[in-house]
């Protein structure tokens, strides 16, 4: 069995403690492998040498072609080592060896390519200002970040944290989920073949319980990045309030796809499927909301059942696997309870909804993928984050009470619009409160284009230069011009 250890000041370290926590394969409970349960000694001691590294090193005073050229070597090792980094992903999340080759991976990799070149983002302004003096703005990192992320997009969101932090110059400490850091210490691994100046990068593993409360209201943090559940979140703006750190949030959803009566049918189906079934569900984004128009509701709900039943449920690294375990045992019982309670509220249970009986699954985190019909929104099961493979079907008459479902939640992560009348979904488009709308698809994603939620689905965007300057603070250089050198504030007093 594989030990890892974390990372800290440019050397691999086992925590002053020596603890550790083991990692469990959700495809067939074989523990694969162990790492560092951290202590809050280790997490201030990453952030003192983090501190350390912006303050005195030499990182912030690169040039961001210097820094891209570090996150171009960071991409190469990704993509050299592509098969191993998918294989460890897919083994110790559960999610499926198509999705960590074709998605997963790719994109860490193409994450840290578009951040090694955004230079040209970090731009100033000149400001025409009503007086002789000449107004410049200019970007300089925030300083020392930590970023704590989720377990269901281990190494994308590793990459979307690490990638523009370290571009503006930041130091950073990141703690991964514990259900979720193995293929994150890999990396880590390789990372430290490049000789990026050591405490630029450190990396604490353990309990989010114990090491998120400290990273959010450590004094020497200068900015928190949190990707994970809205409730986490909130907790975690409290602790930040501490030094008015600043705060970057990406939190749940419960997202809305409006199929209407008109859209390509085949599309749909095969979108609303993936926008709920993909990685088990486990996804912020996930479409568990499916609002489909009355005239076409029975035929697509039926159409969508018969493929659903035909997803092939297994290891997640049998390549022809179409839908793996879920996390852990525990997640799974979450899941298990919102379904219970979904049929305590009389929606109707019209497929899935147990874990699979075949001897192959009595080891394992399965669990069926589970459709209710007949929900009203106002049920537990289509307000709450469920954050597995449930998806609940609202049927709807009108355009406007589409609109009025969807909108009908806390959370305002994404939508999704289905309809050929373009018009139409664009006028939809412009009334959803979320913050990504996709008309006719489903998780496009792209490292050029702003992800974030509106609502208490987030603060903040990632990606995009949008998300490059929540990396920065700016800075505004008054440069007096008054002729002889004397600007009426010098001779106000005479
Ligand atoms: P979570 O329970 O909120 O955990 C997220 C991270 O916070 C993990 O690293 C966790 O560590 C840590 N943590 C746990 N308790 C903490 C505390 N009290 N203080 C500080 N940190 C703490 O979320 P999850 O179950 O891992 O992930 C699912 C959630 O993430 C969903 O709500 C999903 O929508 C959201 N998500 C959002 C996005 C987005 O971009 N908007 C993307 C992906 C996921 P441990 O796991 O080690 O305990
Ligand atoms: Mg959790």
């Amino acid at each position: 069995m594989k030990k890892y250890q974390m990372y800290i000041n440019g050397a691999f370290f086992e925590g002053a403690r020596k603890e550790t926590l083991e990692s469990i394969n959700p495809s067939n409970e074989e523990v694969i492998a162990s790492f560092p349960k951290a202590s809050l000694e280790d997490a201030r001691e990453a952030i003192d040498v983090a501190r350390l590294a912006f303050d005195k090193g030499e990182w912030p005073c690169l040039s961001h072609q210097e820094r891209g050229q570090y996150l171009l070597k960071i991409a190469q090792a990704i993509r050299q080592e592509a098969k191993a980094l998918s294989q460890i992903e897919s083994m110790s999340t559960g999610k499926t060896l198509k999705q960590t080759t074709f998605i997963d991976i790719p994109t860490c990799a193409s994450t840290f390519e578009y951040f090694a070149f955004v230079a040209s983002e970090l731009k100033g302004e000149t400001i025409p200002v009503p007086a002789p003096a000449l107004s410049l703005t200019q970007r300089e990192p925030t300083g020392v970040v930590a970023s704590i992320i989720p377990w269901n997009y281990p190494l994308i969101m590793f990459a979307w944290k690490i990638a523009p932090a370290l571009a503006c110059g930041n130091t950073v400490v990141l703690k991964p989920s514990q259900f979720g850091c193995l293929s994150i210490l890999e990396l880590t691994a390789l990372i430290d073949k490049i000789g990026l100046p050591k405490g630029v990068v450190n990396v604490i593993t353990g309990d989010g319980k114990e090491l998120g409360p400290e990273l959010a209201a450590n004094p020497k943090v200068d900015m928190i990045s949190f990707t994970g559940s809205t409730n986490v979140g909130k907790e975690i703006m409290r602790l930040a309030s501490n030094n008015t750190k600043k705060i970057h949030l990406e939190l749940g959803g419960k997202s809305p796809n409006i199929v209407f009566a008109d859209c390509d049918l085949e599309a749909a189906l095969g979108g609303a499927m993936s926008a709920i079934f993909m990685n088990q569900g486990q996804m912020c984004t996930a479409g568990s909301r499916l609002l489909i128009e009355e005239s076409i509701h029975d035929k697509f709900l039926k159409c969508l059942i018969e493929k659903t039943k035909r997803l092939k449920i297994g290891n997640s690294l049998d390549y022809t696997t179409d839908f793996g375990p879920l996390i852990s045992r525990e997640h799974r019982q979450n899941v298990l309870k919102f379904i219970e309670t979904g049929v305590k509220e009389k929606a109707s249970l019209v497929c899935g909804g147990k874990i699979p009986s075949a001897e192959q699954f009595k080891k394992g985190f399965y669990l069926e993928p589970t459709i209710f019909a007949n929900v009203e929104n106002s049920m537990t099961i289509a307000q709450e984050e469920i954050f597995g493979p449930v998806l609940s079907v609202i049927k709807f008459t009108s355009v406007e009470e589409a609109i009025k479902i969807a909108n009908d939640t806390k959370y305002g992560l994404a939508a999704m619009v289905w309809t050929k009348d373009l018009n139409k979904a664009n006028m939809v488009a412009k009334k959803l409160q979320v913050g990504t709308v996709w008309i006719n698809t489903y998780g496009g994603f792209y490292n050029e284009a702003p992800f974030g939620g509106y609502k208490q689905s987030g603060i903040g965007r990632e990606l995009g230069k949008e998300g490059l300057w929540e990396y920065t603070q700016l800075k505004h250089i008054n440069l007096d011009l008054t002729e002889g050198g004397k600007s009426l504030v010098t001779t106000w007093f005479g």
